[in-house]
């Protein structure tokens, strides 16, 4: 597959890959080809890069592929990837954190330790990016991802930024919608915590990560929980019902692949 040059600014600064296994880029180690893979070198090159490729052509955005099937026959497009790519993380001044969507759970929990904050330990134990946790409100042990959240900020798909609040989401359990669009990514949060004794956040995120390797198979490809639980009920324990897949599937039937 040639480079998708009808779409290139010559000024991107980021990498461009092209026929990848997305086999490679999620924790299921399966799914077909995709065509086109762009990683931005920063912020502002992703700004530049939304601002030049083509809104109607399909574009997929990948964290770190934690909660993705692909289908064998791959993806006819580019994958956004941007794990590595986005990855700003400091302390405000009004003690929020800002952390961009490239920014992995362990290290944004282990930096709200280090800034003695509490509240970000279960981020530890979520093998995805800020911004995947953002889309699929990702949770785990009594917490979720949007409860910390001030502010997100979003990009679309002419490359506008924007700063919104949470209520102009639905939110809900494994499932975040902007109430009036539905063309923007995250870019970034500002993440409010608990001032906290960091000491006693780095024991508790040893002990959760010490609870997942002792009771999920870690060393096996997987994408954590396949289906959501019921109200009030464990999806595991439920044999005979319809269950709803928590797994994004996304891509071409292999049939009708290349
Ligand atoms: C071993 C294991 C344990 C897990 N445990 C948990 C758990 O306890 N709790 C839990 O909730 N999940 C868990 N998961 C699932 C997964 O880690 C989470 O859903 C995580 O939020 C996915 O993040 P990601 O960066 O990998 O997203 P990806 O898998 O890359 O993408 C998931 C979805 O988010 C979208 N997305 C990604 N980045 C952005 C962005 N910047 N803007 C908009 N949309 C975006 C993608 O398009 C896709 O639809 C687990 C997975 C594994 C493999």
């Amino acid at each position: 597959m040639s480079e998708p040059r009808q779409f290139i600014d010559s000024a991107l600064r980021g990498v461009w890959r092209h026929d990848v296994a997305m086999s490679r880029l999620t924790s299921w180690r399966a799914g077909g080809i995709a065509d086109h893979v762009y990683k931005p070198a920063d912020l502002d090159d992703l700004v530049r890069f939304m601002r030049s490729f083509p809104p109607e052509q399909p574009l997929y955005e990948v964290g770190l592929g934690s909660n993705l099937l692909v289908r064998d026959g791959g993806l006819r497009g580019t994958v956004l990837l941007l794990h590595g790519a986005l990855s700003e993380l400091s302390l405000q001044a009004d003690g929020s954190v800002y952390a961009e969507a490239g920014v992995p759970g362990a290290k944004l929990a282990r930096f709200a330790a280090l800034h003695d904050l509490r509240g970000a330990e279960f981020f530890a134990g979520i093998p995805g990016t800020l911004g995947g946790m953002l889309a699929m409100n990702a949770g785990c042990y009594g917490s979720e991802t949007w409860a910390s959240v001030l502010r997100v900020q979003t990009i679309d798909r002419h490359g506008e930024v924007r700063v919104r609040t949470a209520d102009e989401y639905e939110i809900a359990y494994r499932h975040v919608a902007l109430r009036e669009r539905n063309d923007e990514r995250f870019i970034a949060a500002w993440l409010k915590f608990q001032p906290g004794d960091g000491e006693v956040a780095r024991q508790e995120i040893k002990a959760l990560l010490s609870k997942r390797i002792a009771s999920q198979p870690l060393h096996m490809p997987n994408a954590g929980s396949v289906f959501r639980n019921p109200p009030g009920d464990h999806a595991a324990r439920r044999t005979g019902v319809r269950l709803q897949c928590e797994v994004r599937i996304i891509g071409e039937r292999a049939e009708s692949g290349k």
